[in-house]
């Protein structure tokens, strides 16, 4: 048996799907640690790791939600992280590192010691047609030129890491795209835009979901079909508005319209019609499973989670990935976008009545949700894990009595 040390950023959309790979090792004997701050603490060990707790409290989230922000940020945070990452791993002594393919700490920490690690991708894996936000661009230089405190303070970030530790492994800028020989992205290959052209080193193992505690208030809630669901995800406040034109557009389609409020208080919508939900945190999974319909901000996990229960979406992106999210929804035909500009009642009324009414887009759900299952999910990553471990050890006890 291993030791498995996994190393993420402080963002639910990052740690989500890599719970269910942490209690499938763990149900496989392996030992599991994972470095993360307070909030996903309990989360975390639940699912069957022992909580290594970053220095300093919960991780600041970029300021602006830019990726030129977020990039200070990281090269910031990983120089004041790494120290104390560095001595918790000494003394763990793992087999493997899994870090983010945004945690660059979890990058130059393998190095470091000489672990072999994987890195897992929570959005599309990046190339032509999905672009890194932190790799060179255009819009990347002009934000720097435009913010050149943050622009500064990145090269001196990125300069003192490179300085003082073995940084060979990670991008010039790209800092959200460390790969590694292994990286396992949490989407399937028929998601992933021009998949084929990814390397080998790349696995597209699917929506990596496994059994979340239940929500007792919420399993005693009464769904009257057909529920249609609405969120706008966890981390980004679109305000009250947008989810109550969610909630008036979709209340007269609906048995029950259930509504995610995230970071506003759902009291703030107002009054709404009797058949409308509203809660600041659903169990989505179970709601899921029984909804018609997904309105949402496009974000990687939700609309992973609503094609694996093979759910037509409204994608409304709010920001970072869930434009191109939004796009490649359509281009399969799972279902339909719409900017939050041109969202009113009149408008999600009239997308969410097709997406009801037209077979096509159950179909293309269908179809997704059938990708998903087969790309194998937790069981798949913990695999290919697995047989990476093994080849870093210079192959399984059976590949070796083949001589192979
Ligand atoms: N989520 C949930 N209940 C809610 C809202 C969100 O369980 O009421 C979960 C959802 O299942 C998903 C994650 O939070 O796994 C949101 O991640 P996503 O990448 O979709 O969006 P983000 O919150 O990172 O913008």
């Amino acid at each position: 048996m291993s030791t498995v040390s996994f190393l993420n950023i402080g963002m639910h959309g990052y740690i989500n799907p890599t719970l269910p790979v942490v209690a499938e090792l763990a149900r496989r004997g392996h030992t599991v640690t994972y470095h993360t701050s307070p909030t996903f603490a309990a989360q975390i060990e639940t699912a069957g790791a022992k909580v290594h707790l970053y220095s300093g409290g919960d991780l600041p989230l970029p300021n602006p939600p830019i990726p030129l922000a977020m990039l200070e940020e990281l090269a910031r945070t990983a120089l004041g992280l790494l120290p104390g990452v560095l001595s918790d791993l000494r003394s763990t002594r793992p087999d493997l590192i899994v870090h983010g393919a945004a945690c660059p700490w979890g990058a130059v920490a393998a190095r470091e010691l000489g672990v072999p690690a994987a890195a897992t991708f929570t959005t599309f894996a990046f190339n032509r047609q999905v672009p890194s936000p932190t790799g060179i661009s255009r819009e990347l230089l002009a934000a720097a030129a435009a913010r050149p405190r943050l622009g500064w303070g990145y090269v001196r970030a990125r300069w003192a890491l490179h300085r003082g530790y073995d940084t060979r492994a990670l991008p010039l800028t790209d800092l959200m795209n460390a790969r590694e020989p292994l990286n396992l992205v949490f989407t399937s290959s028929a998601f992933q835009p021009g998949a084929d052209a990814f390397d080998s080193s790349y696995r597209f193992v699917g929506a990596s979901v496994g059994s979340r505690p239940t929500d007792p208030g919420f399993d005693a809630v009464r769904l009257t079909d057909p529920v249609l669901y609405a969120s706008l995800g966890t981390v980004f406040d679109a305000g009250p508005a947008l989810l109550r034109t969610f909630a008036t557009a979709l209340a007269p389609l609906g048995g029950t319209v259930v509504v995610s409020t995230g970071h506003t208080e759902p009291a703030d919508l107002g009054p709404l019609p009797a058949n409308v939900l509203v809660r600041r945190s659903v169990p989505q999974l179970q709601v899921l499973d029984r909804a018609a319909l997904f309105v949402t901000h496009g974000g990687m996990n939700s609309v992973n989670e609503a094609m694996r229960a093979g759910v037509p979406t409204l994608v409304v992106p709010q920001g970072a990935d869930q434009p191109l999210v939004a796009r490649r929804v359509v281009e399969l035909g799972a279902g339909l976008a719409l900017r939050t500009d041109d969202a009113t009642a009149e408008t999600v009324h009239a997308l969410a009545r097709s997406l009801l009414d037209e077979p096509r887009f159950r179909e293309a759900a269908a179809a997704q949700r059938a990708a998903q299952r087969q790309a194998g999910g937790a069981r798949r990553a913990a695999d290919e894990l697995e047989r990476y471990l093994d080849d870093a050890r210079g192959g399984t006890a059976t590949d070796r009595a083949r001589g192979r």
